[in-house]
């Protein structure tokens, strides 16, 4: 399957599982997950109209942007890990960082963007299943509520929702309660109508547990694998 025939065949999936859940397909963005791969399956992928992608290391994609910004209509996310020594550049090269998790790290963001004279929308990262393993805000502690109210004197950061990567199991249907929770969440802090917060994005769901993240709610799912193909690289 070409990569062209992979997006048909997600954003009919995609439609289905919206159809399902009762939800217009056209609230659910698909975003490619390009990380490891070569510019030329990038320009595939746009060929055939994609135009949300997806990295997770900065270094990569600044390697890879020379050769990607000439694709008219792109925005891409940085939604790895993002160490503070990187935000600088990520602040630059990226329209949008999902995977905030810290306020140190908000900060960095926010003195970037301004210099940089942009305003950067942000996703906040939680760490819905508690894991050791894994970057993210715990729900379950104060540093939400404090990210959100140093937020407040971010004036060139929008926190536009919440992402989160449940714990990895082979049966999608084992992710659901997390994503119920992550919605539980977002409902939660947009009803607050926070300054700076506007909680109109859900990042849930990637190649092999999207349509489960949809019936729960999802308005972005990332997918890598199911585009491009299995990952060689880590
Ligand atoms: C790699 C990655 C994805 C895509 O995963 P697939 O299983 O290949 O669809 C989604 N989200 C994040 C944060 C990732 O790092």
């Amino acid at each position: 399957m070409s990569i062209a025939e992979n997006l048909a065949r997600l954003r009919e999936r995609i439609a289905q599982a919206a159809r399902r859940a009762n939800r217009n397909p056209d609230e659910i963005q698909l975003m490619a997950v390009s990380k490891t791969f070569p510019v030329e399956a990038i320009r595939e992928a746009h060929d055939a109209g994609q135009r949300l992608f997806g990295e997770n290391r900065v270094q990569e994609f600044a390697d890879k942007w020379p050769h990607l910004r000439e694709l008219a209509g792109t925005e891409w996310h940085m939604i790895g890990h993002l160490q503070s020594n990187k935000a600088k550049v990520a602040a630059e090269l990226f329209h949008w960082v999902d995977a905030v998790d810290s306020i140190g790290l908000g900060q960095k963001l926010n003195a970037a963007a301004a210099k940089a004279g942009k305003t950067l929308s942000v996703l906040l990262e939680l760490n819905v299943g508690g894991e050791e393993s894994k970057s993210g805000l715990r729900p379950d502690g104060d540093g939400i509520d404090e990210l959100l109210t140093a937020a407040a004197g971010w004036n060139n950061i929008e926190i536009r929702g919440l992402m989160a990567i449940p714990p990895f199991n082979e049966d999608p249907q084992a992710a659901r309660p997390f994503f119920r929770v992550l919605k539980q969440y977002r409902d939660r802090i947009g009803a607050r109508n926070l300054p700076r917060v506007r909680m109109d994005v859900l990042s849930m769901g990637m190649s092999h547990d999207f349509e489960v993240a949809i019936e729960e709610g999802s308005t972005c799912v990332r997918v890598g694998t199911a585009i491009f193909g299995e990952r060689t690289k880590a």
